[in-house]
């Protein structure tokens, strides 16, 4: 099943007279599990198509189904219900918020989810999984920046969504603090079937997805399948 469907997807934006077309007709399908990379230089594109897919913006034009429900039928309350059950994100600077600790921070977007009550465990459990569980009742302040993604990822993960959103998520941090990031998301990718969309600059990191796709002024100019050499589009 495809868990992401792209139909001719655009979002374009008016300054002055003239059109600025962030993303240009865009279609393609992400099944549920893949694990993708989404490339290209700085404006063509990439936030844009992450926010379409994520339901913080709506498109000027096309198409896009989240397992198999047209977004476009949507009501404000349902795309925000859809937001809050299906889609996890984690940005370059963290989001996270100062006042509260670890374990608070991770169980923030169960309150948008109404999965309070058995939403805890799995809190705790994601700590766990991501290695923090020393640190469950340290503020934000208190981690390192390789520390704080793993808590955005943890809370990314808590509503049990089938798609995380990850925009520069080591765009912050050092190398070898990148790659561990990376592992994580892979094991989470593997053992959870979680399908995860990454934008990156970094070709290191790009170059593990199993799926590359670049785009190139709001449009799709490659999309292939790395490893297997299997171009898809
Ligand atoms: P990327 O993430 O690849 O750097 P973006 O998706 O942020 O690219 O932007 C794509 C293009 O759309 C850029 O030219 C950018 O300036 C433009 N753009 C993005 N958001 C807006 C906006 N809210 N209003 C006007 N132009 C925008
Ligand atoms: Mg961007």
């Amino acid at each position: 099943m495809a868990n992401v469907r792209l139909v001719d997807l655009t979002k374009h934006y008016k300054r002055g007279s003239e059109v600025i077309k962030a993303l240009d007709g865009v279609t393609l399908d992400i099944d549920k599990g893949e694990f993708v990379a989404v490339v290209g230089r700085s404006g063509s594109g990439k936030t844009t198509m992450l926010d379409l897919l994520g339901l913080l913006l709506k498109p000027t034009s096309g198409s896009l189904f989240i397992d198999d429900i047209d977004t476009a039928q949507l009501g404000d309350r349902q795309r925000a219900q859809m937001r809050a059950h299906r889609v996890g994100f984690v940005f370059q600077e963290y989001n996270l918020l100062s006042g509260l600790n670890v374990l608070e921070n991770v169980m923030l977007p169960l309150r948008y989810a109404k999965n309070g009550k058995e939403g805890r465990g799995r809190a705790i459990e994601l700590i766990d999984r991501v290695g923090l569980s020393d640190r469950i009742k340290h503020r934000p302040t208190e981690l390192s920046g390789g520390q704080m993604q793993r808590v955005a990822i943890a809370r990314s993960m808590v509503n049990a969504p089938s798609l995380i959103l990850l925009d520069e998520p080591t765009g912050a941090v050092d190398t070898e603090t990148a790659q561990q990031l990376v592992d994580l998301l892979k094991r989470l990718n593997h053992e959870d079937q979680v399908t995860i969309v990454l934008v990156t600059h970094d070709t290191d990191i790009s170059g593990q997805a199993r799926r590359q796709i670049r785009l190139k002024d709001g449009r799709v100019l490659t999309d292939e399948r790395v490893g297997e050499g299997i171009p898809v589009a």
